[in-house]
């Protein structure tokens, strides 16, 4: 309704504005101007049709790029769970190295109380031995006092007295062999600790030979410990290789994870201003088909307008005064109708075919219609004034000769009801020098 209100305006604008003639014209004008807006907007058009395949481009572009950060971040996390594997492997690697040199200690322990012991008994071995060897230092020294004894002939214990004391031979004999069995018996103590010294002697080699073989097993467990050790700090240093490319990897994940982040945004805000370039061009296909339909409205209403014929009487009833009267300042003709006189309605009506270019109330006129026709390409203007009631018209509507308007009145500047009717050629001005003598045009 808004859209034919302002065709009919732009068209009324075009008409009284610039006094164009000739509905033709009018619409010609107006068509080219609707014609020039049509194709302004569709420059619109495909401006927003390039930013749209723009966008089309740029949100693509996105969408790979955010496809080939997806790929790089695959790629990322499989070598992350790569190092977490090699990272726990190592860790057990490394417990399991740890375990094994708790084992070597634990070894070495036994073999250092092992070792302890036999060391205690090499002691012990030692001081028997130191003791027999100091029996046997003692029984020799009084072995060889008592030889001594009996080759000085001298000393306190004297076998040779014991020998020489003798009564008779066979007691001699008797008493060296005494002697001798006594000597005997020292040389047996003697042998028996030279034995007991050589048993002793013996252990301690065996022991000791025992404690060597400890300590060379000690020495490979210490060896297969420092082994270890050397295997564990390797292990270690793997794991701190490991830890860093984690470190670094996941780094670089974040990092794409950011770049992704942006990249989405962006993407979004893409789609954002492509909806407002789809609502952008929707409004510009809408403005489009407006213009397009008031074009053709344009068209109608040219047709419309520009009716065929001629005047008719607007009112029925008699002529009460002329065109010209009042010393020349009359400047229509009134008609009077006895049922108007009465209070009775007379209807009003359009002269002829046209288009309402005012419908008011002013102080002289009173209730009063103005109405645009073009007849065979003759523009003219007609004014009902004094109307008993406002207008049954409104501004820029399309009237049809005959059909009513109002109803005779005397609003306004007016002594009685009557139709005061004007006619102008081409329009009404306000010193209405264009008005001519209605019973020109009427039948
Ligand atoms: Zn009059």
């Amino acid at each position: 309704m808004m859209r034919k209100w302002i065709a009919y305006l732009f068209a009324a604008f075009i008409v009284l504005g610039f006094g164009l003639t000739g509905w033709e014209n009018v619409s010609a004008a107006s068509a080219s101007n609707v014609n020039q807006e049509i194709n302004e907007l569709k420059k619109k058009q495909d401006n927003l049709h390039d930013k749209k395949s723009n966008l089309k481009n740029k949100k693509e572009n996105t969408e790979a790029k955010i496809a080939e950060n997806k790929d790089k971040q695959v790629t990322v996390n499989s070598a992350i769970n790569k190092i977490d594997q090699d990272l726990t492997e190592t860790r057990n690697a490394i417990k399991s190295k740890e375990n094994e040199i708790a084992e070597t200690n634990r070894q070495l322990n036994t073999l250092k109380k092992q070792i302890d012991n036999i060391n205690n008994k090499i002691d012990k071995l030692k001081k028997d031995i130191k003791k027999l060897k100091e029996r046997i230092e003692k029984r020799e020294e009084l072995l060889k006092d008592r030889l001594r004894a009996i080759q000085s002939n001298g000393g306190s214990m004297k076998y040779i007295e014991v020998i020489m004391g003798s009564n008779s031979f066979s007691d001699f004999i008797s008493r060296s062999s005494a002697v001798s069995t006594i000597m005997e018996q020292d040389k047996n103590i003697m042998e028996t600790h030279a034995k007991e010294k050589k048993q002793l002697e013996d252990k301690q080699a065996e022991v000791e030979e025992k404690k060597k073989e400890i300590e060379d097993k000690k020495t490979k467990i210490e060896n297969k410990k420092a082994s270890l050790e050397s295997k564990k700090q390797e292990l270690e240093s793997l794991q701190e290789q490991l830890d860093k490319q984690m470190n670094k990897k996941e780094e670089k994940l974040g990092e794409l994870k950011k770049e992704q982040n942006q990249l989405e945004n962006y993407k979004m805000s893409l789609a954002e201003q492509q909806q407002v370039v789809k609502n952008q061009e929707a409004a510009v296909n809408k403005a489009i088909r407006m213009a397009k339909q008031r074009k053709e409205e344009l068209n109608q209403l040219g047709n419309e307008a520009n009716g065929s014929g001629s005047f008719a009487w607007p009112a029925s009833g008699y002529i009460t005064d002329y065109y010209g009267s009042r010393g020349g300042t009359h400047p229509g003709i009134d008609l009077g109708n006895a049922t108007a006189k009465g209070g009775g309605n007379v209807p009003i009506k359009a002269a002829a075919d046209g288009v309402v270019t005012r419908a008011y109330t002013s102080s002289s006129y009173g209730n009063v219609v103005f109405i645009t026709h073009v007849i065979d390409g003759d523009k003219y203007e007609t004014v009902y004034a004094h109307m008993k009631y406002p207008p049954m018209v409104r501004d820029m509507q399309v009237v049809k000769k005959g059909q009513q308007i109002g109803v005779m009145g005397s609003t306004g500047d007016s002594t009685g009801p009557h139709l005061h009717f004007e006619v102008h050629q081409p329009k009404w001005t306000y010193s209405k020098q264009y008005s001519t003598n209605p019973l020109s045009y009427l039948p």
